[in-house]
């Protein structure tokens, strides 16, 4: 190297002297930990009473508040669904390389998911799985079929990429989506729901939060949330952020909102899911119940916490202090 360059690359600033002090890393890593723990946390919760009805939770629980297993999967307490462990597999295509995954590197994640043998799949994940085996194209044609699966996933792209620019946020959502879910209503839940995880890393606020809830609900009227209460949703995911929304739009904890949507039955480990995740990032690990960390398996409270900080620590917020 010459000489006369060294001034000047000293002069550059360096990850180091632009880095975040320590209590702003200890907040990311709070939220981060929050996020992942509150999908598993809500996961296990609503799992529970998946396609139940209210009225049926109601008459076999009263409030359906403590996480004890069971349910149509009839799981053992404390343990999570795909929901999570959709969410870990992508996270971990994260973490084995040093680059941004791409498509075919979520889809090669996805399938060894599947081939772990799941709890539980949904049949569009199922399909868009197929389809790669089948092809090796890692992305579905455009579909009418518009369910949650993509969205419930989500998590990973939140906490790798905080700080990153917005169209390198919304290119590797999408990405991730495409393996298996390839509809405009998908896009934009999915999109949404990250950048509300984000919003709640970043230390904003609800206000924050709910203005990219509102933002959907301007380019898609379809997910008003400002309505009556939306009660049993389905998978299809317009049914589903409505209930999403109206939880996080109403109650100000992290259990009041979990508790909120997974009581409205339906597809409740994912709505739970959602719900736990947004809220995680929003209120951090410390907003958590002990009472459901505790009742949570072991191994998923360690994969979540681990896989949430080695994700947030490869964010450019962490890295370059943005
Ligand atoms: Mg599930």
């Amino acid at each position: 190297m010459q000489a006369s360059v060294l001034p000047f690359m000293r002069s550059l600033p360096t990850a180091s002297s632009v880095s975040p002090n320590r209590e702003v890393r200890a907040r990311w890593r709070k939220h981060a930990r929050g996020a992942m723990l509150g999908l598993a946390l809500g996961d296990a919760l609503g799992a529970t009473v998946e396609f139940m009805t209210p009225r049926e939770i109601r008459q076999q629980y009263g409030r359906h508040d403590r996480i004890r297993g069971g349910g149509w999967l009839r799981l053992p307490s404390g343990a999570v669904t795909d929901d999570t462990t959709m969410a870990l597999a992508l996270g971990n295509s994260w973490l084995a390389s040093r680059n941004a995954p791409n498509e075919e590197d979520y889809a090669r994640a996805f399938d060894a998911w599947m081939r772990s043998k799941p709890v539980d799949i949904g049949n569009t994940v199922r399909r868009g799985i197929a389809h790669f085996r089948r092809t090796g194209q890692a992305w579905v044609p455009p579909s009418e079929d518009a369910g949650n699966g993509a969205t419930m996933r989500c998590s990973p792209i939140a906490l790798a990429l905080l700080g990153a620019p917005a169209d390198t946020v919304a290119r590797a959502t999408l990405a991730q989506a495409r393996v298996t879910h390839h509809n405009p209503l998908t896009d934009a839940a999915t999109l949404t729901v990250v950048n509300m995880i984000q919003a709640g890393l970043s230390g904003v606020g609800i206000r924050a939060v709910m203005q990219q809830a509102h933002l959907l609900v301007e380019a898609f009227p379809l997910f008003r949330f400002r309505t009556h209460k939306v009660e049993n949703p389905s998978g299809y995911i317009v049914d589903t952020m409505r209930v999403v929304l109206q939880a996080i739009d109403l109650c100000d904890s992290f259990e009041s909102a979990v508790v909120d949507v997974v009581n409205r039955g339906g597809d409740a480990d994912t709505t739970g899911a959602i719900v736990g995740t947004i809220m995680g990032a929003l209120h951090g690990e410390d907003a958590l119940p002990e009472r459901w960390l505790k009742e949570l398996a072991p191994e998923m409270l360690s994969r979540c916490s681990e896989q949430a900080d080695a994700l947030i620590e490869r964010s450019p917020a962490w890295l370059l202090g943005l």
